[in-house]
């Protein structure tokens, strides 16, 4: 069975002495409430990488994630941060591929295929984000273009390593909108995302891989999505920056 896995992705959003409130009582409450054994995950602003990471100390069921990484591992390219960077400051996880990279900064598929390939030589365990906008769900176009973003980013790795890797499918119309993908069109996707997997490397490698959902998860929803066979879990953005209701979600899992 795979690991259950609940990341919150806090954007660009707290100050610092916000984040550690949020990331203490997050941290309090899943020591005293959270039975289940599910990874939690906070992508934090770089900033706060470090304080954060050493606020949790040895905490085994809470770790640190970057939202980016740049696809180059050091020189002159002013205000990025590098994979080897993370690395040094004992980093584990990368979000990388964001509907809002790719939007916002034109982040496409062969600079993700970069970033993921920089990611791993350095350690890091890259979380894929792949999904479609709107226009291509209604012209039913939404499982090629996920099947496509899949490959392009993750077919050139061997099976040994795609099957290290998170992904998570994030429909952009589900994202911040508070409308959610219903658990069947959840389940759909990702059991979709799971046979492009094994129709290239095997069931088993297939199996192995972490997909989780993202796209406005809350405490309502959350345990329907996680319940699904092929969901492993969530990417959380607005829900990760409330701590109860982040826990509420991490419970769902
Ligand atoms: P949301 O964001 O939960 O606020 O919809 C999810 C994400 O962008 O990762």
């Amino acid at each position: 069975m795979r690991q259950k896995i609940v990341a919150g992705n806090w954007k660009m959003n707290k100050t610092l002495e916000e984040g550690n409130i949020l990331a203490s009582e997050i941290a309090g409450m899943v020591a005293d409430e959270v039975k289940g054994d599910a990874k939690v995950i906070f992508c934090v602003p770089f900033p706060y990488l470090l304080p954060i990471k050493n606020q949790l100390g040895n905490n085994n069921r809470i770790a640190i994630g970057a939202q980016n990484c740049s696809e180059h591992e050091s020189g002159a390219y002013t205000g990025e941060v590098s994979a080897p960077m993370l690395k040094s400051i004992g980093i584990p996880y990368v979000i990388l591929g964001h509907s809002e990279r790719r939007q916002y900064f034109g982040e496409d598929g062969k600079l993700l295929a970069k970033k993921v390939d920089v990611a791993l030589k350095h350690g890091l365990i890259p979380i894929y984000c792949c999904g479609e906008p709107l226009e291509v769900r209604e012209s039913n176009g939404h499982e090629a273009l996920v099947k496509k973003q899949v490959e392009e980013s993750l077919f050139h790795l061997s099976g040994d390593v795609i099957k290290t890797i998170v992904i998570a499918y994030e429909p952009v119309w589900a994202i911040g909108t508070g409308k959610t993908a219903s658990a069947q069109q959840a389940q759909d996707m990702h059991a979709v995302i799971r046979k492009h997997i094994a129709a290239k490397y095997g069931q088993s490698v297939a199996d192995a891989v972490a997909i989780l959902y993202g796209g406005s998860v809350n405490a309502a929803n959350a345990k329907e999505l996680f319940a699904c066979p092929d969901v492993d879990g969530g990417l959380v953005g607005g829900a990760s920056l409330k701590s109860r209701e982040f826990t509420e979600v991490i419970k769902g899992a």
